[in-house]
């Protein structure tokens, strides 16, 4: 059997606890070296095989999961943040049943939910925006073209952007030019949770600026949007006095809230 875990976004103790024991009873751990903190590695058993699959291609990844489940043994392979974002697990899972290896996916804190916590940020804040597009500029990975950001831009929800660090003045600019006002609040966080975390607001003009100062040029996420401008927004309608839900009778107002 082999076991995608997600790690999370870098700080050790934000694995899940069924990573963890999966880790702790690991005969053979597959870990993604340029993101994952090598920290977890070392939950591992003293005589666990680790392969850093930073070095290495898909074939050679699937070989590994082959002859170590001829050889009747678990495999563990460690992505960073949640597997189901960004992480190639597609593919591997689809060689797996090829070759009629069972597996099973173990999720994790992605880096936008460690991004959000060391921003003290709600991404959903009624009032304001109720919707999180993740999405990535288009690098050597094509995004298909009616993923634009410019036409992710036209909604002014709130925006998390992955591996976009690079390029970005062009995000700037498609950002502006699909609909939010150049002085939209933007943020960079970069290394979300790591020890050596670092996160700048800025305005979504600025963003290229902000890294350069800041000498930041690769795992980082970018956030765009008004949920980041402390602006008023409406209190939840929830935990409002006046409000009645299933487990609570609210007072002075009917039902509805009115
Ligand atoms: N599956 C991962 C994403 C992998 S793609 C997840 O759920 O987080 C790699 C990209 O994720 C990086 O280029 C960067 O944009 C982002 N990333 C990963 N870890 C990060 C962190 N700790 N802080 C900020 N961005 C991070």
């Amino acid at each position: 059997m082999v076991h995608f875990v997600g790690a999370g976004p870098g700080d050790p103790d934000l694995i899940t606890v069924k990573g963890r024991r999966l880790l702790e009873g690991a005969q053979t751990v597959i870990y993604a070296g340029s993101l994952v903190n090598p920290a977890l590695l070392e939950l591992c058993p003293e005589d666990c095989r680790i392969y850093d699959s930073a070095r290495m291609t898909l074939e050679e990844v699937i070989q590994v999961m082959e002859e170590r489940h001829e050889a009747g043994q678990d495999v563990v392979r460690l992505h960073t943040g949640d597997p189901s974002l960004y992480g190639a697990i597609r593919e591997q899972m689809d060689r797996l049943d090829e070759l009629s290896i069972p597996y099973e996916v173990c999720p994790g804190v992605s880096s936008f939910s460690g991004a959000a916590a060391a921003l003290g940020l709600e991404y959903t804040l009624p009032g304001i925006s109720q919707s999180v597009v993740i999405t990535r500029m288009e690098g050597r990975t094509p995004v298909p073209e009616r993923e634009k950001i410019q036409s992710f831009a036209a909604h002014q929800s709130t925006m998390v952007l992955f591996l976009s660090t690079g390029l970005l003045e062009q995000l700037s600019e498609a950002l502006i030019e699909g609909g939010y006002p150049p002085d939209t609040p933007a943020a960079i966080v970069y290394k979300a949770t790591w020890p050596d975390e670092k996160k700048i607001l800025c305005q979504v003009s600025e963003l290229a600026e902000a890294a350069r100062r800041e000498d930041i040029r690769k795992t980082a996420l970018i956030i765009v949007g008004r949920v980041l401008s402390g602006e008023a927004y409406q209190r939840s309608c929830l935990y409002d006095p006046a409000f009645t839900t299933e487990f609570r009778k609210g007072k002075g107002r009917d039902e509805d809230g009115k």
